[in-house]
């Protein structure tokens, strides 16, 4: 049986399970019945989707909606995935492809509309063809006072009596008595394993940090953890050996953990981690799935994390006993474009990437969020009710400023320039230094040079990053990581929008500048 983790990279291309997700991956793989209750756009689909392939035999897909049923099928197939519709909106030959799949043993996922149930045919079928577990997407449909009900829904609890295999309900409505009566109809009133929680983990403290001595960073944030167990994932491999050393000589147990290291080395490293009090492991992200170490007091990010769901799964490691854990995540615009660079170098095709930005976008937002980071985490999930008082924005709220003129002042002199080169350069041409680069290209006649000395290299380091947390500016891969501008800036730069920067990274000048020497 392949593993759920590879499966979920392999097959759907994510890097990381959502809240909620992998718990009940692995109850409906184990063949429980389930009830999951998941917020719209949670990712529901992948909690049988995934399932299904790790289990034999066909698994049925019940669901309401015929575009989403086609929807699914197709993005399975071009996943690679045998999958296939019984439906009305179906041609014959599709029909007589479903029904050749399944005789041959092939088909892994078969979506079925409630109404094909009621055909004494469809029973018959799916006595014969090896089912292994029933899916049922929508699941309040079955609820008669509901105002979704489909009647044809009635029949679901009739087929899992008669097929007598595993049935997983998934819905987004959460109310009591739409759950009973799921409980009632789909599971003849025998309680499923139910997933009700929310995604919320409100014993983990969410706090972000720019990169500013990351080294130095690390080390005192575990001191201040001394003797606590904790996790410190690094971006590369040769980072985890050297970061691990650096605690270890700071007075800490500390042990490193990647995937290049041997099988045998790797078992010794996770068997004395979930052992031994207090080690700290400086790790990849091959580190994780698997640990079962209910009393990890902390998480740390040296590098910034793949994507927001990353984020979530990395720190959700924490406190997983329920009582209080400490997160700490550090971003730097080095880990911004490397990120970028990773999707637009991957292999994956154009509309995987522009989603993959999508979800870096998600979490540069969370690190430059100027309030309540647990709010907007759970936003991104679907859940809106969040409450915090857990966070370092919560402890002490961001101070921001009007960073129009700047952030205006840095598209300009990307514009003057057209759009070719990187930050550096950029930031020499605001300060008006008189670098190589900048005389041979007669970069010193522009409007723009010498116009940003209101702030120091750091700051207008800082402008930069923040704009690239809020998407305004993105690194061309095809321009060897040369600076551009997204449609998002177009407002500001027209003057039809302003917008707010995080003070903390860009102090006034005059208040930190050290005297030129
Ligand atoms: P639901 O049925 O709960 O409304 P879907 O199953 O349609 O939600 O998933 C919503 C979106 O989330 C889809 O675009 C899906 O590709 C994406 N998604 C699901 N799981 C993950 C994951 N683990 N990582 C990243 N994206 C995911
Ligand atoms: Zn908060």
């Amino acid at each position: 049986m392949t593993g759920a983790a590879t499966l979920l990279s392999d097959v759907f291309g994510f890097d990381a399970f959502r809240p909620g997700q992998e718990e009940i991956v692995h109850a409906v793989a184990e063949g429980e019945n389930v009830l999951a209750i998941m917020p719209t756009g949670g990712g529901k689909s992948l909690c049988f989707q995934l399932p299904a392939l790790m289990r034999e035999g066909v698994t049925v897909v019940i669901s309401p909606l015929i575009a989403l049923m086609r929807d699914q099928v197709r993005a399975l197939q071009e996943a690679g995935v045998s999958a296939g519709a019984l439906t009305s909106g179906n041609t014959p030959e599709e029909t007589d492809a479903v029904w050749e799949a399944l005789e041959r043993g092939e088909l892994k996922l078969l979506y079925m509309a409630p109404e094909r149930l009621a055909a004494g045919s469809a029973m018959g079928m799916l006595r014969r063809i090896g089912v292994s577990m029933i899916a049922v997407d929508e699941a309040h449909c079955v609820s008669q006072w509901g105002h979704d009900f489909r009647p044809d829904y009635l029949r679901i609890g009739e087929l899992r009596r008669t097929l007598n295999v595993p049935l997983a309900a998934f819905t987004a409505t959460a109310d009591i008595e739409t759950q009973a009566e799921i409980v009632q109809k789909l599971f003849d009133g025998q309680p499923p394993r139910a997933f009700l929680r929310g995604f919320d983990r409100p014993n983990i403290h969410l706090a972000f940090a720019a990169k500013d001595g990351p080294r130095a960073q690390i080390l005192n944030f575990a001191a201040a953890r001394k003797g606590q167990s904790g996790i410190v994932y690094c971006g590369t491999r040769a980072k985890t050996e050297t970061l691990a050393q650096a605690l270890r000589e700071a007075g800490h147990g500390a042990i490193h953990y990647h995937g290049g290291m041997e099988a045998e080395d790797r078992r010794i490293a996770e068997r004395r981690f979930q052992q031994e009090d207090g080690l700290i492991v400086v790790a990849t992200v091959a580190f994780g799935m698997g640990i079962d170490k209910p009393d990890i007091r902390w998480v740390a990010h040296a590098d910034l994390p793949k994507s927001i769901e990353a984020y979530y799964q990395e720190i959700g490691r924490a406190g997983r006993d329920g009582a209080p854990a400490e997160t700490l995540t550090l971003f730097g615009p080095d880990d911004i474009k490397l990120r970028r660079s990773q999707i637009d170098e991957g292999l994956a095709p154009p509309e995987r990437r522009t989603a993959d930005h999508g979800r870096l976008n998600a979490l540069l937002g969370l690190a430059e969020a100027l309030d309540c980071r647990r709010k907007s985490l759970l936003n991104y999930f679907g859940e809106t009710d969040a409450t915090c008082g857990n966070c370092d924005l919560c402890d002490k709220p961001a101070e921001v400023f009007d960073g129009t003129t700047a952030v205006r002042k840095a598209l300009s002199a990307m514009l003057r320039t057209d759009e070719w080169f990187g930050a550096g350069h950029l930031i020499d041409i605001l300060l008006g230094n008189r670098t190589d680069k900048i005389t041979q290209r007669g970069h010193d006649s522009l409007p723009t040079y010498g116009v940003g000395t209101e702030y120091d290299k750091r700051q207008w380091q800082a402008v930069f990053r923040q704009m690239m947390g809020h998407d305004l500016i993105r690194p061309d891969p095809a321009r060897h990581g040369a600076l551009r501008m997204t449609d998002a800036a177009l407002p500001i730069l027209r003057d039809e929008a302003t917008i707010n920067l995080r003070r903390d990274s860009i102090r006034s000048a005059g208040t930190n500048r050290r005297p030129a020497v």
